[in-house]
């Protein structure tokens, strides 16, 4: 009988491997200072790795329960009500997830079926729109301009049709470094409050925000957040993305439908780290009540090292990334510049054209400050010379 090699029709044809891999791969193959890819060069808080050390030895090792452990959960909605002014209910509004990005893939597969149309803002963060695609959902995109990045909500009201059925935001946004307002999600609401459209808002970053107003959750606007999912991520706030613990927060009827996903794509996340991530909300709160002070220092750091440079330096409002425009340097492509800078210059970067599906013809590039300061000072150092 003859055997036939069988390679699969793809169902997401067009995709390659992430700008993220690529460019950090890059970066080890040049050995070039890594400030692409968003990770920190420094480790997480030592009481945080005790827990996770002590749970794991007090035989917390086998699945935790499918929506979460539950001092993660009820840490969750203490922290939420603390912030948001919202109480989210334990047992049918949170459920933990492996990252932020298992939360986004299981919302827009939970909501979105074939035909329908989902609204997202680009430069958009890489992982919205195979999910959407998967889902046989059609992506309208609206292109928000620098430096500022602001929705033009008009344009916003011309995209909206019988079709559309969720709008995905991220505040502080990846990769702009711009936060949304309170006026924004109003301005939303407005929009769609007649309308079956359900939200998905991607707050990674919350934590991250140098707005003195703080940082504006969808949680804390009482009317979208009866339609909402809010995405969150503790990579990010405790310096540990390799854990991959994330979660989301919907009404329950939502949830419901979220979890049906979650129990089939990964079921339950990792048991003592969900523990120790609890045990680091309740006891060491100052530690997400000061990262927009310590992420503030290091952007700024960043900012006055690069001051005698070439490059022109946009406002950063959040999130620990900083976009530079190199147009006194280079009149190359964002990607080719990328290139060029991790190869010649020793430093990596993340272009920003690859967030977006319309050409993006300005000379931008997404530096990460999520890193000591010596390796922000010999990155400097690189990027002043050009
Ligand atoms: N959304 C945004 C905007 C991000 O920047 C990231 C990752 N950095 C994620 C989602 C995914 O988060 P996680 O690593 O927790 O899956
Ligand atoms: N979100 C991270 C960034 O923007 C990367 C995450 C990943 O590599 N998938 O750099």
């Amino acid at each position: 009988m003859t055997q036939h090699n069988l390679i699969p029709d793809s169902k997401l044809p067009a995709l390659g491997t992430t700008i993220f891999s690529q460019m950090s791969a890059l970066a080890q193959q040049h050995n070039a200072i890594n400030l692409s890819q968003g990770f920190p060069d420094f480790n997480g808080p030592d009481y945080l790795q005790q827990r996770l050390a002590y749970h794991v030895s007090q035989g917390a090792n086998q699945y935790a329960p499918m929506t979460g452990a539950l001092p993660l959960r009820e840490a969750i909605a203490e922290k939420t009500a603390e912030l948001y002014d919202y109480r989210p209910d334990v047992e049918r509004e949170i459920t933990v997830t492996a990252g932020a990005t298992e939360a986004l893939y299981a919302a827009i597969t939970a909501l979105v079926r074939p035909g329908d149309e989902v609204i997202c803002f680009d430069p958009s963060y890489d992982s919205y729109a195979p999910a959407v695609e998967l889902s046989g959902g059609v992506l309208k995109r609206i292109a928000l301009q620098p430096p500022t990045f602001r929705v033009d909500w008009s344009a916003f009201g011309a995209l909206l049709s019988e079709k559309t059925r969720l709008v995905i935001l991220n505040t502080p946004h990846n990769p702009s470094a711009t936060v949304w307002r309170r006026e924004d999600y109003a301005a939303l609401w407005q929009a769609i409050a007649g309308l079956p459209v359900y939200v998905l808002s991607d707050e990674v970053y919350e934590h991250i925000c140098f707005d003195p107003a703080g940082h504006a959750s969808v949680l804390a606007h009482p009317e979208l957040r009866q339609r909402a999912i809010a995405v969150s991520s503790f990579g990010k706030t405790f310096h540990m993305t390799g854990w991959k613990v994330g979660y989301c927060i919907a009404p329950a009827a939502i949830s419901a439908e979220v979890r049906k996903v979650h129990q089939y794509l990964t079921f339950s996340v990792n048991t003592p780290a969900q523990l120790a991530i609890a045990d680091m909300l309740r006891h060491q709160p100052e530690h997400y009540r000061e990262l927009p002070a310590f992420y503030q220092a290091r952007r700024d750091q960043l900012i006055a090292a690069l001051q005698h440079s070439r490059f022109r330096i946009l406002p950063c409002e959040g999130t620990y990334f900083l976009l530079v425009d190199y147009s006194a340097i280079s009149d190359l492509d964002d990607v080719s510049f990328c290139q060029w800078l991790t190869k010649e210059a020793g430093v990596a970067a993340i272009p920003l054209s690859v967030f977006c599906a319309d050409p993006f013809p300005h000379k931008l590039i997404r530096l990460c400050f999520a890193k000591q300061q010596a390796t922000l000072d010999a990155a400097a150092e690189r990027l002043c010379q050009l």
